[in-house]
């Protein structure tokens, strides 16, 4: 909350943060992303890929016909609208497809193909005519797995032989029954007690067992240990695979002890820069010359959709009513939203029928929104403790930069603290923040 003072106390969102918060934090992020995304992450970085053999040949395909894929498959594939494999794809298939099956662990960021790759692999494994769980996916929530299940029913349409079950919380089954699906998708817990308790699956039969966002998974009490009871009940031969969008020590040490012997494939993410940026601040003595000042540049320079992030929901409430007031068409984002609800807000942004996306810190931590070219810092970002927070600021504002855009980012200063936050910022990158005059706005365009 702001205080009298002007300085900021943080206090509203992102304080005192439960373990489970984070956790919630982790698992709503990425089913944000995965509802908003309907295409591919763009990167120009080149796949990293360790091999457990070193010497045996690497192989990459340029296209999906080159896999020998069942002709059902290829047209699933086809269905999904894809026409070449992604750049993490080109050497994931033929590591997932190939024969004896090869584990592997592989990261990269959201949205460049991981999932589509492994339900690609899922299917291309099952023997339809055998009645019974071949292959296990294991998502960290019941909203993921059945996203997850999605991908699997609409890339397995023209293959309606294969069967898929959801094992989560609340889909309970009779005593003693033998489950047909071929594809088992769940939550550890329920994953767990089916292989174990009920013995609706039978851990022996399976031939590859996924697990999906590794990351978010760790991050659950629990989650490991069941996952890896699950692992252990396997037979040797079964084909591990692993996914993950990071790749922490703690990751890393999980990923070890589920994927024994792994092919190890990695994506960078893009490197996000200031370079392309201009980046401004206004100097303003409270929240009200703020809201002016940002009128001011609306009323100068044509700003197509931007993105304006402040510290609490309260000021991005009021913030977002003053801006409709003043006749724009806004959106807000804020924390007491549904995953659901975010998602309808950023798809109407993204669509244009919003041209200001307000929204607080938190809310749109992890969101790639790429098409925003102005960014607006009404409070600037900082951590629990109350200092900058580069990563985000990077974050928050590199993306407006990408693939040859420039980008504009305005940083609005109220208080002493707020310029000493603002001027450690500008140390930290070693790139000058521009004073903005707000009377005067020629020079911005
Ligand atoms: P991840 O699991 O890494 O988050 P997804 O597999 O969900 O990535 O893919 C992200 C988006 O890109 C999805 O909308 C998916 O349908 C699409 N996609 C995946 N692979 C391809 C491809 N080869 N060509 C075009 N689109 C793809």
């Amino acid at each position: 909350e702001e205080n009298g003072t002007g300085t900021v106390t943080v206090k509203a969102e992102g304080e005192a943060k439960t373990e489970d918060d984070d956790k919630d934090d982790k698992a709503a992020q990425s089913l944000l992303n995965k509802l908003i995304r309907n295409n591919l992450v763009n990167t120009n970085n080149q796949v990293e890929v360790l091999q457990r053999d070193p010497n045996s040949p690497l192989y990459s395909v340029k296209s999906f016909e080159e896999l020998r894929l069942k002709p059902q498959l290829l047209q699933g594939v086809y269905n999904m609208g894809f026409n070449r494999p992604s750049k993490i794809q080109e050497n994931a298939l033929p590591m997932l497809l190939a024969e004896p099956p090869q584990n592997l662990i592989a990261q990269s960021q959201s949205g460049t193909g991981k999932t589509a790759a492994f339900v690609l692999a899922m299917l291309s494994r099952v023997d339809p005519a055998n009645k019974w769980p071949q292959c296990l996916c294991v998502s960290p929530t019941y909203e993921l797995a059945l996203q997850t299940g999605k991908v699997i029913e609409t890339m397995g349409k023209s293959y309606p032989e294969v069967k898929l079950i959801y094992g989560i919380r609340g889909n309970k089954l009779d005593r003693g029954t033998q489950l047909q699906e071929q594809i088992v998708i769940g939550t550890p817990g329920t994953v767990l007690d089916w292989c174990l308790k009920f013995k609706f699956i039978d851990p022996k039969k399976i031939r590859v067992f996924v697990l999906d966002e590794a990351d978010v998974m760790i991050a659950t009490q629990g989650h490991q240990d069941q996952s890896i009871r699950i692992q252990r009940m396997l037979p040797k031969n079964c084909q591990m695979l692993l996914f993950s969008a990071t790749f922490e020590e703690s990751v890393w040490n999980f990923a070890k002890r589920i994927v024994p012997d792994p092919n190890i494939i990695k994506l960078k993410r893009e490197e996000e820069t200031l370079d392309t940026i201009k980046q401004y601040y206004v100097n303003c003595n409270s929240k009200e010359e703020k809201f002016h000042a940002l009128c001011n540049i609306y009323g100068a320079i044509t700003i197509a959709q931007a993105m304006i992030f402040c510290h609490t929901r309260r000021t991005a409430g009021w913030l977002a009513g003053e801006l409709s007031r003043e006749g724009h068409q806004v959106a807000l984002l804020s924390g007491e939203m549904q995953v659901e609800q975010r998602a309808a807000v950023i798809e109407r942004f993204r669509d244009g029928k919003e041209k200001v996306l307000v929204t607080t810190n938190v809310c749109a931590r992890g969101i790639d929104v790429e098409q925003v070219s102005v960014v607006i810092n009404f409070d600037l970002p900082v951590d629990k403790d109350g200092n900058p927070d580069n990563e985000t600021y990077l974050h928050r504002i590199g993306r407006t930069g990408r693939f040859g855009k420039r980008g504009l980012a305005i940083n609005m200063v109220d208080s002493k603290s707020s310029m000493n936050i603002m001027n450690r910022i500008q140390e930290h990158f070693k790139k000058k923040i521009e004073k903005l005059d707000t009377d005067d706005l020629d020079e911005i365009e």
